[in-house]
Order: structure tokens, then sequence, then C-alpha cells
């Protein structure tokens, strides 16, 4: 899985290369701008009526008849508004040029005589077409001399708008206030500019045209302390200039609109925008520490920066106190929710990957993901052979509940408890490397895990399952596990419970040969022998019971499990020979414990399919007559399954064991179907609550109360209850307090040969031995 921390790096890195370019198209700036339209629309003003256009446009031209005007018209205008006592007289027209010399005179003299302040407009030029340097060109001295000098240069900004508007300007080693400056007798700052004001409508302008004022058509009141100025807005004289609000305009409109921007105090310091871009890339870069990135919190505190970025924007514009750039901010801001966006799908469609959508299991994308940071993968799968059938009959719902609790079980047996589901009939997990050199084991606690039934609502379902195991280097995580499934596939038709990968196909079948093929010869020889495992009896503390597990010392494959051999023997319907050689040397040994002093009970365990067979009933019964060991020394296990299944055939037969004096245990109790009061048609004398409960008790509360409940009810029914699978003192502890009548497992001790048993449990004081175990110490007395 891609590690946060990272995502968030990247994530904040892609942002800025999209802002980059984002800025690079100028799409910084058309946000800044649509955020100060947005202001126009909400917020729009009207020009203050004291400041008036008087237009040179195509009426007043085509009046004249030329262009340009000879300055005696100027004259007449400079006179007339005077004489109609306007306060200010501006002209944005160029006056550099001589013209006819009576003319001028006429101008200059009017200029003179004007009561209201003339201001005479100044044009920066470069001093050649590709000259860095720059000149003014200045109005005639005649004029100059009695009216004030105003630049008329504006710039445009990198769009090409004319949205700024400086106070001054540096011409050479002149300073020139700009005209709007002069005409609010405003001083100004010479570096700095402000913002004209987009919000006041240009229309609101009073607009008179200079042929109104020449032939004297316009009232007093209308040019009474005003403020004019004057310029060219007729299309063909070409002075205009674009802007980003109102579309292009006369150029002396924008100096009537710098104008009002300064009379209204609108003319605010601009805040460049890399100021709030850095505050607002600190504040996202602290949101991503506090909150969970990815989450509704970092997202919704992404707005929240977004709407306050832009309500102070706003505040501060409409207080006057800043105009602020926030163009590259919310660009910046914006692009990051995006993108926060875009990577949160992204990821969940990733996660989605990495889960199971059905069961919330890890996948095998996420197994791979994670067997990267491994040295060494050992992985284990567990196969659902029955999976089509259980598909067929449970709901979706039931069906990934069964998956989730088979997962839980198995948690304790994988590296960080993590089960994967790798196939749909298919869960994995890498093996803990406690069970390094004790795979057996590990497979014995998978497989009574996998074969307990699994409850679901009213439903108990029991599962075929079987297990394959592979190891390998840690890049070959899906080729090990296509692998790990093939063994499974094996151990599903040889029958084991489980196998580990063998590149020689063949391997399985060559053993399943040689095994059946030497099976005649083992049994004659004691190839195949029982090992004895103790069975305590909780309440006297003593060891009276063992049961016979066989083994197999093979020349060729050395020591080899019943896990290995009984299902083959059983799927070839071989089990009677193996059964009788087992009960007869039980036998023998029992005689031989007996003749030291002891009265051991020993149980011997019978395949489902030898129950239904009447002869080798017989032949077995009359086996045990025949010896010296009483009948009660004997005692039948089967399992609780095979009971089920042919009841009225199997009944009778455990009847007639049961008759003679033989004891009957049922096995594995709780993996079947079967309740107790069924159980009790059979002849039984006692239960053997399967590992797989004994093994979950002390972490599983369900399970503990199962166990309980069990021995209760076993109790009541006159069963004897034995616990298999004991392997610490805290669930013999808690066995004890439920009252259950025999403990066998590792902690009391390990199926051990016959001698070796003797030598380890009836050696010395029998009795003394069998306290030691009671008390907790078998561990200590197994590992001397
Ligand atoms: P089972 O009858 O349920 O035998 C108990 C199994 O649990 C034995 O495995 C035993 O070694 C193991 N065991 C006992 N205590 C513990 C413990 O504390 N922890 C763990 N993890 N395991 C424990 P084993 O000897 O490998 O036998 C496996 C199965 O093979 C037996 O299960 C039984 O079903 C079958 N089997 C063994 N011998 C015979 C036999 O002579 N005839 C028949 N029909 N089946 C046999
Ligand atoms: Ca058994
Ligand atoms: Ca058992």
């Amino acid at each position: 899985m891609i590690k946060q921390a990272f995502t968030w790096h990247i994530n904040i890195l892609i942002t800025l290369s999209i802002l980059l370019l984002l800025a690079f198209m100028g799409v910084s700036g058309a946000v800044e701008q649509s955020g100060k339209s947005l202001y126009n629309f909400l917020s729009p003003k009207e020009a203050s009526q004291d400041i008036i256009v008087v237009e040179l446009d195509s009426k007043s031209i085509k009046k004249i008849g030329q262009w340009p005007w000879p300055r005696q018209i100027h004259a007449d205008l400079i006179t007339e508004l005077s004489e109609k006592e306007a306060t200010q007289i501006a002209f944005d027209i160029d006056f550099s040029a001589q013209s006819n010399k009576l003319s001028d005179q006429a101008m200059a003299g009017a200029i003179k005589a004007s009561d209201a302040t003339v201001i005479l407009a100044t044009f920066k030029q470069r001093k050649s077409e590709n000259s860095a340097n720059f000149t003014e060109n200045l109005p005639l001295p005649i004029f100059a001399d009695h009216a004030l000098l105003g630049s008329v240069n504006v710039i445009p900004d990198q769009a090409g708008y004319i949205s700024n508007y400086q106070y001054a300007q540096k011409i050479g080693d002149r300073i020139r206030p700009n005209i709007a400056a002069l005409m609010t007798n405003t001083a100004g700052d010479l570096n700095k500019s402000f913002e004209i004001d987009q919000s006041i409508n240009p229309a609101t302008i009073p607009r008179i045209s200079a042929i109104d004022i020449i032939e004297k058509r316009i009232d007093r009141a209308d040019i009474k302390g005003k403020s004019i100025i004057i310029g060219g807005t007729a299309v063909e004289l070409g002075d205009r200039y674009a802007t980003p609000a109102h579309g292009v305009i006369p150029g002396v409109v924008i100096h009537a609109l710098a104008a009002e921007t300064i009379k209204s105090g609108m003319d605010i310091a601009i805040l460049s925008g890399y100021i709030p871009f850095a505050a607002m890339l600190i504040m996202t870069l602290l949101l991503t520490k506090i909150l969970k990135p990815r989450t509704r919190a970092f997202k919704l505190s992404m707005v929240a920066l977004i709407l306050s970025t832009i309500l102070i924007k706003f505040i501060a514009y409409h207080h006057a106190i800043f105009s602020i750039e926030m163009g590259l901010t919310l660009s910046f801001l914006t692009t990051h929710l995006i993108v926060t966006f875009i990577i949160s799908a992204l990821h969940s469609l990733h996660s989605e990957r990495m889960f199971d959508r059905d069961t919330q299991l890890p996948s095998n994308l996420l197994m791979i993901d994670k067997s990267r940071k491994m040295t060494q993968l050992n992985i284990a799968v567990a196969q659902i052979n029955n999976f089509a059938e259980i598909k067929a009959v449970y709901t979706k719902e039931e069906l990934s509940q069964i998956l989730q609790s088979l997962a839980r079980r198995l948690e304790l047996l994988a590296v960080s408890n993590s089960i994967y589901r790798t196939a749909s009939d298919q869960l994995a997990w890498f093996v803990d490397p406690q069970y390094d050199d004790r795979l057996q084991d590990h497979f014995d606690t998978a497989s009574s895990f996998l074969l307990h039934p699994i409850i679901v609502g009213p439903h108990m379902i029991k599962l075929n399952v079987n297990c394959g195991y592979v190891d390998g280097p840690s890049d070959e995580c899906a080729e090990l596990l296509s692998k790990a499934s093939s063994a499974a596939t094996r151990a599903a038709i040889l029958g084991y419970r489980w196998t580990p990968y063998n590149d020689d196909i063949n391997i399985f079948a060559k053993e399943k040969l040689t095994l059946l093929s030497s099976l005649d010869d083992a049994l004659a020889h004691d190839d195949i022998w029982p090992a004895y495992q103790p069975k305590i009896d909780v309440q006297t503390g003593l060891i009276t019971s063992a049961e016979a597990l066989a083994r197999w010392t093979h020349g060729e494959l050395g020591n080899i499990g019943p896990d290995r051999f009984i299902p083959l023997l059983e799927a070839q319907g071989l089990m009677t020979d193996l059964t009788y050689h087992i009960l007869r040397l039980s036998l023998r040994d029992i005689e031989r414990w007996n003749l030291q002093g002891s009265d051991f009970n020993c149980s011997v365990n019978v395949s489902a399919a030898l129950l239904l067979d009447q002869k080798f009933i017989q032949k077995s019964i009359d086996l045990i007559n025949d010896s010296p060991v009483d009948n009660g020394q004997i005692t039948i296990e089967i399992t609780e399954t095979s009971a089920l299944e042919n009841m009225e055939k199997a009944s009778k037969m455990l009847t007639e064991i049961s008759a003679h004096g033989i004891k009957l245990s049922i096995d594995d109790y709780g993996t079947g179907q079967s309740t107790l009061s069924y159980l009790r048609n059979f002849a039984a004398h006692e239960i053997k609550i399967d590992q797989s409960f004994i093994k979950s008790m002390v972490e599983n509360e369900t399970d503990r109360m199962m166990v309980r409940s069990t021995i209760d009810l076993a109790h009541s029914m006159n069963f004897k209850v034995v616990a298999e699978g004991v392997e610490d003192q805290a669930t013999y502890d808690i066995l004890k307090t439920f009252n259950c009548d025999v403990i066998q497992g590792w902690h009391i001790g390990r199926p051990i040969g016959a001698d070796e048993f003797a030598k380890t449990w009836l050696n010395g004081d029998l009795r003394r031995q069998r306290h030691i175990a009671h008390n907790g110490q078998a561990a200590k007395l197994n590992a001397a």
C-alpha cells in the first residue's frame, strides 16, 4: 500500500506543478478577475458625478470637419468651460507639435486666462523603436507655462488589460504625476499603483460632447464646480484600451475612472498574491499534519480555507484596507482540493482492490504488497473444496460470515494475524515464524480450526478444506500463491489434510504407491506401531489412561504421521489390518503394564467405515476377549460424524461392543452435527471434545461457553468428558473449574513409544509421577 505521508508530499507536489502550469496559462489571473467580477456584481457603484468627460466624439469631429482640430477650437472649449465655472480642465490630447501660430497663441491665451486649472498631457515614449530609454513628449512651452502637466501613460498587465494605475511615473530623472492624481490633488507614491475600481460603472460618468460645449448648449449648472477631462472617444481616434471588467474603453474614461477611484478612497494598497499564497501553503501543510489526509474533515477544511480566502479579500477590499491578490492562492487551494478528491478516489479504488469486497478481508494484492517487506515467504493456503455447494445453499451474507469466521480462527497462526482472501474459495496467510520447524503442528492446528463446523444463524456448516504450503523468496509471492494452491488441490486429491508444494508433480503419487505397496511388510515387521499419549484424571490427578496413535517408521520415507497414511488407507479400504495390528500391540503393551501393577485404560481409534464391517467388529471383540486384559481397559474411539451417518447399523455395532464390557468414546465431538441427546442413542461412555474448541478456549468466549455447557450437559447424561489438545496450564485450569473428567494434550505429555511411555509414566512410584502432572509440572517433566 502506498504510505500516507508519501502520498501527501506527492499530493502537494502535484498541486504545485499543476499550479505552475495554470499560472503560466494565466489561469490564476483569470481567477483573480472572476473574484473581482463577483465583487462588482454584488456591489456595483455609481460615479461621483463630480468628474465629467468631455468627448471628442464622432459628432464633434464631423461638425468641425477636420482632425486635429485647429487650436482655436480648444481655446474656445477652455474659455467656455472656465466661464461656466469648471474647477479643472484636463486634456488627454497631444499638444506637443506646433500648428498654426495664431491658433496656438489663441489657445495659450485661453489657458492663461482660464480661472479653472488647466492640466495638459505628457506622453512617455521610447527614444527610438528598440531603445530602453524613454523621453517625454511635452506640450508646447507656451501652453505649459500656465498649465499643470500630467502623464497619460497607462501600463497594461500581463493579460493586456489596464487594471492598475500609477500615481506618478519616472521619465528619465523627472517624476511626472499621472493625470488622475493631478485631477484629485493626490501626491501618491511614485513606486505604488492602485487598482482602478472596476465596480464603478463607467456609464455613470457624465459625458458631454465637445461640440455641445463649443456651441454653448450646456447649462452652467452642469459644469459649475466640476472637474473636466477632455479626450477622444471617437473610434476613429483609436485611443482605446482593454479593461478587465468593462471591455475596450477610451483612455480618457480610464483616467476618469482612476480619478473616481482616488476620490472615493478606493486607491488602496495592493498586497502581493505571494503573501497570502505562502500563508495558505503553510496552512495547508499544517492541516495535512493535524487532520488525517483524505478525510471529509480535511476536504471541508480546504473548502473553508477557500471560502475564507474569498471572504477576506472581499472584506479587505470593501473596507478599503487592502486589495489582496488572491488569484494564485485560490488557484492553489482549489487545485489542491481537486487533487485531493482525485487522489482519494484513486485511493479508494486502490483499497477496494486491496480488500475483498464481500468479506472485507485483505486481498491477494495486499498480500503481495506485504510480501515485499519480508525476506522469506512461508505461505499457507486453505482451499474449501465444497465451496460450490456451499455457495449454492447459503446467501451472500452467510457466505461472507463463513469466510470471516474461518479467517478469525486462523489468525493465531499467521504473521501479524492477517488472513487474506486470495480466491473465492481460498484463504491464505504467511506462516507465523514460531512454526518454522513445526509445520506439522501448524497444519494440525489449522486443520482442526478449519474442520470445526461454523455456526451461522441456525446453520451448522461443515467445510471440506485442504491446505497447501510453500516457501520461497520474497519477490515471488504471486507464483508462490499459485504453487500453494496447487499443493492444496493435490492434498484434496490424495486425501491429505495438507501437503507442501513439490516441483515433482509425481512425488505424491509415488509416495502413495510406496506406502500402499509396503503396508503388509510394515505390519509384519512392526514398522507401524502405537505411540501412547497419556490422559490425566482431573479429579485424582492420576494418569489412568492413554490413547494409542499409529506411527509408521518407514525405511525409505522416514517417520510418517497418521495424517499421511490413515486417509490414504481409508480411501483404499485398507484400514482393517492396521486397526487389528494397533489393537493387538496395544493389548500386548497393556498386558505388560498390568504385570507391573498398573490398570491402564487404552483408547484405540476405529475408522468410520470399519464400524459397518460386522466381521471386523466380531474379530476385534474376539481379540479383546482372548486377551488377559480386562475388556474394560479398552476404549474404542469413533468420530462423531461416522456415528451419525449410518446411524442404525452403527448403533447396532456399538451396542454389541458395549455388551462385551468394552468402552466407547465419541471422538472429535463438536465437529459434526450431532447433539448430545442424539448421541445417547449410542451406547457410548465418553465424549472427547474436539481440539479446535479446546485450543481456542482461552481466547474465545463462545468456545469456552460451548465447552462448559457441553461438559454440564454430558454429565447430566452420564457421559464422561475428555478434553484433548490441552497445550497449557491456563487451559488445564479452566477445564478443571468446568469439572472436565479427563485431560489429554501436550501439556500432560506427547504420544511416545511403549517403552518410553512405561519409563515415563509407570516407572517407580506411579502415584507420585501422576501427581506431578496434575500440578502443572508436566511440561517440566517432559522437557527433562
Ligand atoms: P485423533 O484421534 O483426534 O488424535 C489426536 C491427535 O492430536 C493426535 O495426532 C495427537 O498426537 C494430537 N494431539 C494430542 N495432544 C495434542 C496437543 O496438545 N496439541 C496438538 N496440536 N495435537 C495434539 P496424530 O497422532 O497425528 O493423529 C492424527 C489422527 O490420525 C488422529 O486424530 C486419528 O484420527 C488418526 N489416527 C491415528 N492413529 C490411528 C489409528 O490407529 N486408527 C485410526 N483409525 N485412526 C488413527
Ligand atoms: Ca482419537
Ligand atoms: Ca480427536
